[in-house]
């Protein structure tokens, strides 16, 4: 029977953190595998913002450029697959991947990032990464100046109305959560953020446009 592949360092993750790191790796000759499922957060944007060297670029293309440049190293592998169990072992680790394969490495760097849970808003998934966005360092240049609406999933929501207003003049859905304090309403108020309490139930406009949200009012 074969023996399983072994390295000396497995990464689960090949995008931007895992691949940054597998670099450092690669370069010290060591051999390395690098695991990835090929759904990166950010798959949803045209366009990845505020990277050294790279700003604008497509995230596929920067991802496939970092890809290049450690195919170069001969002691570099890749596998498209999904790692679904890992376990530490005396002298390192092992890991199952879903198509069955096992394999070891003493060191494992995880970089499988982040998954984002949408709030259940009929048509905000269709819109998410293109006028539905996340940050506003990363996407709120292109959208300045534009009538922008934040919507509140919890406590730190208030912190981003009041941020996101330097972009662009804010309205905050309250969406069910509880009212800011007095003193955070004064805050947003001298920010110019006009509050909206109703519950946010759709998204509207020619997908992925937005050119309106929809609201129940609470009784
Ligand atoms: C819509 C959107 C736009 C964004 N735009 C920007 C931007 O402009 N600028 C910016 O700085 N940031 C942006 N971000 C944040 C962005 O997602 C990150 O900067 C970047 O993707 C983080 O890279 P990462 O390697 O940590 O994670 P990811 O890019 O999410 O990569 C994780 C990788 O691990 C893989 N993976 C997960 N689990 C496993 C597993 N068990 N086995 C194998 N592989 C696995 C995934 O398939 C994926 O390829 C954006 C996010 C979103 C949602």
């Amino acid at each position: 029977m074969p023996s399983e592949p072994s390295f000396d360092a497995l990464v689960i993750g090949g995008s931007y953190a895992g691949l940054s790191g597998a670099m450092q790796i690669a370069r010290s000759g060591r051999p390395i595998c690098i695991l990835d499922s090929g759904q990166p957060r950010n798959r949803f944007a045209a366009h990845s913002h505020g990277f050294f060297g790279q700003d604008g670029q497509a995230p596929r293309q920067m991802i496939a450029q970092a890809g290049a440049d450690l195919a170069r190293y001969p002691n570099v592998t890749f596998m498209n697959t999904r790692a679904i169990i890992a376990s530490r072992e005396d002298d390192g680790f092992s890991v199952i991947t879903e198509r069955g394969e096992t394999l070891h490495a003493q060191k494992l760097l995880l970089a499988y990032g982040v998954v984002d849970i949408l709030p259940e808003i009929s048509g905000l998934k269709e819109r998410w990464g293109v006028t539905a966005l996340h940050c506003p360092y990363c996407h709120g240049y292109e959208v300045k100046g534009e009538q922008l609406g934040v919507l509140s999933v919890g406590p730190l929501s208030t912190h981003q109305a009041l941020l996101i207003s330097d972009w662009g003049p804010v309205t905050f859905f309250l969406n069910g959560q509880p009212q800011p304090d007095a003193l955070t309403l004064a805050k947003l108020s001298r920010r110019g953020v006009k509050i909206e309490t109703g519950l946010v139930t759709a998204l509207e406009g020619d997908c992925p446009a937005l050119s309106g949200v929809r609201l129940e009012h609470l009784s």
